[in-house]
């Protein structure tokens, strides 16, 4: 499939967004205190399977390293790729990343969201909010003509006004009967450079932010991703259509058949 989109690929990629959207939503209303991240990965799975998704994360890097998990469950200093566990408990004071990518119908869908369950310092909150203030911007610039860089310059001076950290180790992607596709989307650039968009382009766009510095450690279990100083950090994502006018933000609760089933 190229790049750009047929109209029946974007109506495709519309329900594969609206699915991954309801398949978060239902995962972050099971995320409470006592429950464990392996609670939250077998929630994610059974949805999954009551409406015909297919995870793109299980199995993903096999066989060297197959990711053991159907969806990203990252708590707190893990900034992405954080594996259901049975002993990792839910705690008030947690602030918990759900990353959600899956299959349907032939198309993928990605998104993410990070929230607190109960209290949190006021500084990770405001690292919350401002990283749910980036994607927002990243996507106003998902426009044809732009480019790549100004989805990353959006992102990144986003989070320098505010004294955050943007993760570069990590990218979003483009997105379509594949999870990853052409191109990357960094959360760093400058004004029109790299790719040039194009109506019918579908990207995620995922800023991933830090309290402290941006530099990330990952854990023996090959997978797990976290602050090198352990602390906070924060992301959010979309599945974004780039259109003639404005972007339209596929992975939509709107979107989703799924959401009129319950
Ligand atoms: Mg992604």
């Amino acid at each position: 499939m190229g790049l750009i989109k047929t109209e029946e690929e974007i109506v495709r990629m519309r329900e594969a967004g609206g699915c991954a959207a309801f398949v978060l939503d239902e995962v972050r209303k099971a995320t409470k205190v006592g429950v464990s991240t392996w609670d939250l990965d077998q929630k994610a799975k059974e949805v999954m399977a009551s409406v015909g998704a297919i995870s793109s994360a299980y199995h993903y890097g096999a066989p060297s390293n197959p990711f053991p998990s159907y969806i990203c469950v990252s708590l707190n200093d893990e900034v992405v790729h954080g594996i259901g566990k049975k002993d990792r408990i839910i705690k008030e004071g947690d602030i918990v990343s759900l990353d959600v990518a899956l299959y349907y119908k032939g198309f993928a869908g990605d998104n993410t969201l990070t929230f607190a369950v109960g209290a949190i310092p006021e500084d990770t909150r405001r690292l919350i909010e401002v990283t749910r203030s980036a994607l927002i911007e990243g996507i106003a610039q998902a426009r044809d003509g732009n480019f790549i860089g100004d989805i990353g310059y959006a992102i990144q001076t986003t989070a320098e006004k505010n004294h955050l950290g943007v993760v570069r180790d990590l990218v979003g992607h483009g997105i379509g009967r594949h999870m990853h596709e052409e191109p990357q989307v960094p959360n760093f650039g400058k004004p029109h450079t790299g790719f040039r968009l194009q109506a019918g382009m579908t990207i995620a766009i995922e800023p991933m932010f830090t309290l402290g510095a941006p530099k990330l450690r990952t854990l023996e279990d090959g997978w797990t991703i976290v602050t090198a100083d352990n602390q906070m950090s924060a992301h959010f994502e979309h599945t974004v259509l780039i259109t003639k006018d404005a972007p339209e933000i596929l992975t939509n609760l709107k979107n989703s058949s799924q959401s009129n089933l319950l």
